[in-house]
């Protein structure tokens, strides 16, 4: 096990936070916090919205508690995973001193959440198999190397990344491992979750964006060491996760079944996506995907790209790294929406 302590950052260690009205009574006739006493202007399906939302975010830590059987202390809700991202930064990196290594190419809010706080990106080239490579990854690690991004399922590529060397990395540094979860509901029993307990210098983050259908609610968690969780607790804003967001997550929670449709419905659009891809001139390979989206290299992708565009088709396109040049991300669309996709580009040829 890691010393966190010694990585964290001396202001935040030292940092006594800000105790909001909720924060010791839950109960009674609340004249402390400056809300509205007399209701909402607004009538919703959720009560209470005159009052500020629960810091300590029970209700939804409980919940998700008794779902994935991960103890409440290690569970930590944020705003869209981006702001846990953040804030794993300003806990542990320096501005203008510290730097964080991201394995590339991956998905590009981290780079950004690091110049948005002054920390400097080393970019370590993925394998050709776009999996980690370790030696390169610890050779690039210097004294003032804090936190490693890693994707898995990685973002845009599709694959998992090897366990093993992630495992090694973990062990062989010194500093944070952020392992981000986003897409692992569609390839649940590869999750990093069941050898979390014996790293405590790992985060990994998950959302409710992706196989959960709630990317316009905002909300996503991260499962660490409780010293950690602490200090994403400590940092964060007061009244992050709002009394809608927290209904309608609880809700979701609470109908995990709809959830693995949803999921078994994409990984079936997504064979017969492959499938009739795989059957294109145009298209020269097709990444292998864990995830709710492919990665497809085609002939002239720039052109492809306008193609689709013309006919109001979006997909994404990463020019970024040589390797992505002619490839296309493409997120598995609805039945009626992958078929009009193949026709097109049946057209296209
Ligand atoms: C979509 C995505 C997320 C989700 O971010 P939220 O802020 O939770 O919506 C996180 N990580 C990766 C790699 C993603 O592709």
């Amino acid at each position: 096990m890691k010393k966190l302590e010694q990585l964290v950052r001396k202001n935040i260690l030292k940092l006594k936070p800000y105790t909001s009205a909720r924060d010791k009574f839950q109960d009674g006739i609340f004249l402390d916090a400056n809300e509205n006493a007399f209701g909402s202007t607004v009538e919703s399906f959720v009560n209470g919205l005159n009052r500020y939302p629960d810091p300590h975010q029970k209700e939804l830590r409980k919940a998700l508690s008794k779902l994935t059987k991960i103890p409440y202390e290690k569970l930590f809700f944020g705003v869209g995973s981006d702001e846990i991202v953040d804030l794993t930064i300003r806990i542990f990196c320096e501005p203008a001193k510290s730097n964080v290594i991201i394995p590339s190419p991956t998905y590009g809010m981290y780079q950004v959440a690091c110049g948005i706080n002054d920390i400097k990106v080393k970019s370590v080239p993925l394998d050709n198999n776009f999996d980690i490579d370790v030696k390169q990854v610890i050779q690039a690690v210097d004294k003032n190397t804090r936190i490693i991004f890693l994707c898995s399922p990685n973002n845009p590529t599709g694959n998992l990344l090897n366990r093993d060397k992630i495992i090694s990395l973990t062990k062989n540094f010194e500093g944070i491992i952020f392992l981000d979860e986003a897409y692992i509901d569609f390839a649940e029993d590869k999750s990093f979750l069941n050898y979390l307990s014996e790293f405590n210098n790992v985060i990994i983050s998950r959302t409710f964006s992706k196989a959960w259908g709630l990317a316009g609610v905002r909300c996503g968690y991260c499962i660490a060491d409780e010293f950690i969780i602490n200090l994403l607790f400590k940092v964060k804003a007061p009244y992050t996760i709002n009394k809608l967001t927290s209904a309608i997550v609880l809700e979701a929670i609470s109908q995990l079944k709809k959830r693995d449709e949803i999921v078994e419905k994409t990984l079936w659009q997504k064979e017969n996506l492959i499938y009739n891809l795989s059957h294109l001139k145009c298209v020269e390979k097709i990444y292998p995907s864990d995830a709710n989206f492919i990665l497809v290299k085609v002939k002239n992708a720039k052109s492809v790209f306008d193609y689709l565009n013309k006919n109001k088709i979006r997909v994404r396109m990463r020019t970024d790294d040589e390797r992505l040049k002619d490839c296309l991300r493409v997120t598995i669309g609805t039945e009626k929406e992958n078929n009009l996709l193949i026709k097109l580009l049946k057209e296209f040829e």
